[in-house]
């Protein structure tokens, strides 16, 4: 097993370090002293009236020397405009090195970002992270062919991944990752930034409490206008796919996640317009259909070449629960409809907001916990997996013409593990 308690300054740690010139009884580290203040979280008296909603206090952050290092491979746009600021909320970790096939570019986020140049690698030198105990998780932020290739070798560096969505371009690559995973110990998550988001979590939570009767539908549009023809999402073997697995996969996951049950009856429908030089490689568009086992469906459609749209729509026997939009970083607005319980003869519809802290710093934090309490990710390999399963029956579905089978799942929530229970 590797090391991969959090840094503190044990007792033996430190005898070590100073090669037990003193004596364990005699000796209190300074640290280790003012490490259980640190950790506790500070309470304010309250000032707002039991009728206000509750705040959730100041947050808690761990010691920088507490956190877990992650290293980020692949500095693009997700990298740049979402992961590395989040860094900047998050609690349980810290950005300690950079991975990527661009020097310059390194060296100019490193300076931003305080990362040391000597934790600066590129695609080659990769490997040499196993020699760096700072890092003890990586973030995959490549393009999607590059996925399993950088989960393996991290993995075999002795690191716990973390890999953004979708998890690789075939279910044989996932397969790839998590048998290499497991081989080295190491934790696998997939980055499924929603299933960590406070207004998803409220409607998986009302499903999950028959607030809205049992379920029956979900609806969701989820396109955005890719334009620019040579990037690698319109290249088939960097993609996996176009649309489907790119912005597809959101909807999917909601309809599993909402649900909490795994489809059994998928049937898909893909269209590019002829001539376009975006789709020649890949679908610009595509619907699917889901059939779940009590009889739930799902109901959506996925767009390169709309104007940014991403809404959803959860249906039960006694109310419903909509988002717009449903799918972003930020500004998600949720509405919740269903009989009035003052006024019998009308409808309420509310809309409920909670906070929006970044979705990556509270993945990424989550991911951390795992790490330093040796807990199952709540989005697991095994969850990115079924999504690609999935994905695969649906261009056949597409292919075929006609409706793809699927095995049963046994229980709710069959791949996902404990639910986040990060704080704000
Ligand atoms: P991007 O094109 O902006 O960045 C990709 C990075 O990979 C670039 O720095 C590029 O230089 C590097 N790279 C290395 N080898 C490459 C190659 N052969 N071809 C092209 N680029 C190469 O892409 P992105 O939008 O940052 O997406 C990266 C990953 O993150 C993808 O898997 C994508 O699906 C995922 N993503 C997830 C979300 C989310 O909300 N969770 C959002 C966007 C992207």
């Amino acid at each position: 097993m590797m090391d991969d308690a959090p840094r503190l300054w044990t007792r033996r740690r430190m005898l070590g370090a100073t090669g037990g010139l003193l004596t364990a009884s005699a000796w209190v580290p300074p640290v280790l002293a003012a490490a259980p203040a640190s950790t506790q979280p500070v309470k304010l008296p309250d000032i707002f009236a039991k009728t206000e909603r509750e705040r959730p206090g100041p947050p808690n952050p761990q010691p920088e020397t507490e956190r877990v290092g992650w290293a980020v491979v692949g500095l693009g746009h997700l990298s740049l405009e979402e992961i590395l600021p989040a860094f900047g909320q998050s609690k349980r970790s810290r950005l300690v090195a950079l991975v990527s096939g661009d020097r310059a570019k390194a060296q100019a986020i490193a300076k931003q970002y305080g990362v040391a140049d000597k934790s600066l690698y590129d695609y080659k030198s990769f490997d040499q992270l196993k020699d760096n105990p700072e890092v003890q998780a990586v973030y995959i932020v490549l393009p999607n062919s590059m996925h399993a290739e950088f989960t393996v070798r991290a993995a075999q560096a002795g690191k716990h991944v973390f890999c953004e969505k979708p998890m690789a371009n075939t279910s044989a690559e996932c397969q790839q990752m998590i048998d290499a995973c497991k081989k080295a110990d190491r934790k696998l998550g997939i980055a499924y930034r929603l299933q960590y988001e406070p207004h998803h979590r409220a409607v998986i939570q009302m499903a999950r409490n028959k607030e809205l009767g049992t379920l029956k539908l979900f609806t969701a549009n989820n396109g955005q206008n890719q334009g620019e023809p040579n990037q690698w999402r319109h290249k088939k073997a960097l993609a996996g796919g176009g649309a489907l697995p790119d912005v597809g996969i959101y909807c999917l996951s909601a309809a599993r996640y909402f649900s909490g049950e795994e489809p059994t009856e998928v049937q898909g429908f893909s269209h590019s317009t002829p001539g376009d030089p975006c789709f020649k490689e890949v679908e610009e568009s595509f619907a699917f259909h889901l059939r779940f086992p009590s009889g739930f469906q799902a109901h959506c459609t996925i767009h390169y070449s709309t104007h940014e749209t991403k809404d959803l729509r959860l249906m039960g026997t006694d109310g419903w629960a909509s988002m717009d939009p449903g799918f972003s970083y930020s500004g998600l607005r949720l509405r919740v409809g269903m009989k009035s319980r003052s006024f019998p003869k009308a409808d309420d519809t509310v809309e409920r907001s909670f906070s929006q802290p970044s979705q990556f710093a509270r993945e990424m934090d989550h991911f951390s916990r795992c790490v330093q309490e040796n807990v199952v990710p709540h989005t697991p390999s095994e969850e990115g997996l079924a999504d690609l399963r999935i994905i695969e029956a649906l261009y056949r579905s597409a292919q075929e013409r006609k409706a793809v089978r699927l095995g049963a799942a046994k229980k709710l929530d069959a791949f996902r593990g404990p639910p986040p229970k990060e704080e704000g």
